[in-house]
């Protein structure tokens, strides 16, 4: 049984005090989800704040980058280690924001994951097609290679605790969504792209997230469909009472 996990990704949003704001607001609209694994990604520079705020409660912390080495001169980067010590559970990898704007490669991606199992975290594996490679029928090829490269060399172990999000890269703050057949079909594959890779029981226990324009209204819909077991939610996450309705979700 996957238990869903709905997942905030505050993006480049919030000072301190906003993001101490935000999350006691979310802290309240929550506070009777027991069923969900609920996750929130601010800010570096607000994680030690965000990450006090929400001990003992039902929020676990997640940060939505590393960088692959425990120590050494990589000036301006954070390691695995250094998050999970000021409390994230979680790291973000692969979002497309980082694929696309800082030109990050499969491989680098690869290297993270490895770095975030070594270092005992959980990981969230973002990938996705854009319009042009949906449009150019490439979507299967792009996200078989996604996952392929992605997951290069992680063991079972490691695939215990890594969540896959889809986000095709044309849904995401466009306010366009995947149908829920989009959605499902591309979920589905991905499920039988890790049973390949692994085997039927990784396969099963995987969850794999949906992403791009989740909001209030499409979330029921969304989260109905037997292989999409969340969302990550950008522009939605940042409005206490909407990532709280999107938390308290309905299947139809
Ligand atoms: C995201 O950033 O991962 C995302 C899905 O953003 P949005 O919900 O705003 O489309």
């Amino acid at each position: 049984m996957r238990k869903p996990m709905i997942a905030g990704n505050w993006k480049l949003h919030k000072t301190c005090s906003e993001a101490l704001e935000l999350v006691n607001e979310l802290k309240n609209g929550v506070i009777d989800i027991r069923d969900v694994e609920i996750v929130v990604a601010p800010v570096y520079t607000t994680l030690s704040t965000v990450s006090a705020a929400i001990e003992g409660t039902n929020i676990t912390l997640a940060a939505q980058n590393c960088y692959p080495e425990a120590t050494g001169a990589f000036t301006g980067e954070v390691s695995p280690a250094m998050l999970a010590d000021v409390g994230c559970r979680y790291v973000i990898i692969g979002h497309s924001e980082r694929r696309q704007l800082l030109g990050e490669s499969d491989e680098f991606i690869n290297c993270k994951a490895h770095a975030l199992a070594e270092a005992d975290m959980g990981i969230i594996l973002c990938i996705g097609e854009t319009l042009e490679e949906r449009e150019a029928d490439q979507m299967l090829d792009i996200l078989r290679r996604q996952v392929r490269l992605g997951l290069k060399g992680l063991d079972e172990a490691a695939m215990a605790s890594l969540v896959i999000a889809y986000e095709p890269v044309w849904a995401i703050g466009t306010g366009k969504t995947a149908t829920d057949e989009q959605a499902q079909e591309a979920h589905a594959f991905i499920r039988a792209l890790i049973k390949e890779h692994y085997n039927q029981e990784i396969a099963a226990q995987t969850r794999i997230l949906y992403g791009g324009s989740v909001k209030p209204g499409n979330v029921d819909a969304l989260m109905t469909q037997p292989d999409v077991d969340g969302a990550l939610v950008g522009g939605a996450s940042l409005k206490a009472a909407d990532f709280a309705r999107i938390v308290a979700f309905e299947k139809q």
